[in-house]
């Protein structure tokens, strides 16, 4: 059956200004990085993103290396877009990014020129796209000079092959730096995705100060860290849950007592607050507004329903922030 989306999908999303951008992005956006690749059912993918639309999520999120195996997810991404979504191409952000080992040899991996903008031609072919919305340096290269990689984020604008370009794990001095090369070549930095969870606060102070002083938009990979803020382990771990699938970045090790401990006290607060864990944890993100968009993962149509139902209760008491400060600590 030809795919229809729901007439009512910007009627509950909040959009928000990247920086100081022309653009705005939904306040929760979708990541391929897990449940795209080609360990997955299509048909699941597909929901997911059928999901995700029908309810505002208008930006998606990719990368070169994503799947398993790299490159996977996108060639699937491309597949439900070509089948599905070519009549909302222009109500879609899709984003892509190179930086991580790709192909063999020295040019599929880091930050040079070469590596960029041949990664960048593959993954539009894999998605079947002319162009990507954003297109990102997925991490800094110790190697590579800073202007040359920033220089081959300007050539793929001029080339027409990405509209906007941001930079994605890079420490909040290496930002500065590199948001300054792009201002001074007329392409400015779009935004910045940094990892940030209740879990994982390395940005606060630093990075998005400076990214709100420049006027660079921010986007938070992992902000449930992976599941763990989120009811998923309270009971155990889940068969079909990412710290059960043999994943390198969340196993049950890293689910220690300590952590279990921090995550039942913040799920009752959740809990008084008539909300489930997840949604507070995403809300707590938004706090404030120095993040414009939480970037989810899911492996289910109902984790898109959780994440879209934390839009109904994002403020926080003076005295909720602090008892969830004391519970983080
Ligand atoms: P999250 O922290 O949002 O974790 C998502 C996982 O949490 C889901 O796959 C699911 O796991 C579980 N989950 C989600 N919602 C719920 C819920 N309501 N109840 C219970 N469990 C839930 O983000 P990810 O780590 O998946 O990262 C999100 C995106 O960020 C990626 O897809 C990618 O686009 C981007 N990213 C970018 C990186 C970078 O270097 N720039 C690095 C990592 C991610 P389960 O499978 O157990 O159901």
């Amino acid at each position: 059956m030809v795919y229809q989306a729901n007439p009512a999908r910007y009627e509950s999303m909040e959009y928000r200004r990247c920086g100081r951008s022309g653009l705005k992005l939904p306040a929760i956006s979708l990541g391929l990085w897990h449940n795209f690749g080609d360990t997955t059912l299509l048909e699941n993918s597909r929901q997911l993103l059928h999901r995700a639309f029908d309810s505002g999520i208008t930006h998606l999120d990719l990368a070169n290396n994503y799947g398993p195996p790299p490159g996977s997810a996108e060639e699937n991404f491309g597949r439900i877009l070509r089948e599905d979504f070519l009549p909302y191409r222009d109500e879609l952000i899709i984003s892509s990014k190179a930086g991580y080992t790709m192909w063999e040899g020295p040019y599929g991996d880091w930050g040079s020129r070469k590596y960029l903008i041949s990664s960048l031609d593959q993954s539009l072919k894999r998605m079947g796209l002319e162009y990507v919305d954003i297109f990102y340096h997925h991490r800094p290269d110790p190697e590579t000079p800073l202007e040359e990689t920033m220089r081959a984020l300007d050539t793929v604008v001029r080339q027409g092959k990405a509209l906007y370009v941001g930079i994605s794990n890079y420490p909040a001095e290496l930002a500065a730096q590199a948001i300054d090369i792009l201002n001074n070549l007329g392409t400015p930095c779009l935004i910045h995705q940094p990892r940030y969870s209740m879990f994982e606060r390395w940005v606060e102070g630093g990075l998005l100060n400076i990214l709100q002083e420049k006027g660079v938009g921010s986007i938070a990979f992992s902000p449930l860290a992976g599941g763990q803020l989120t009811d998923r382990y309270l009971d155990g771990i889940p068969a079909d849950s990412r710290a059960a699938s043999g994943s390198k970045f969340l196993n049950a090790d890293q689910l220690t007592e300590e952590k279990l401990e921090k995550v039942r006290k913040l799920n009752a607060i959740a809990q008084r607050r008539g909300q489930k864990l997840s949604q507070m944890a995403l809300a707590w993100v938004l706090r404030g507004d120095k993040v414009t968009s939480v970037l989810i993962g899911a492996s289910k149509t109902s984790q898109i329903d959780d994440a879209i139902g934390m839009l109904a209760n994002r403020h926080f008491t003076a005295a909720e922030l602090a008892e969830i400060e004391a519970i983080l600590v």
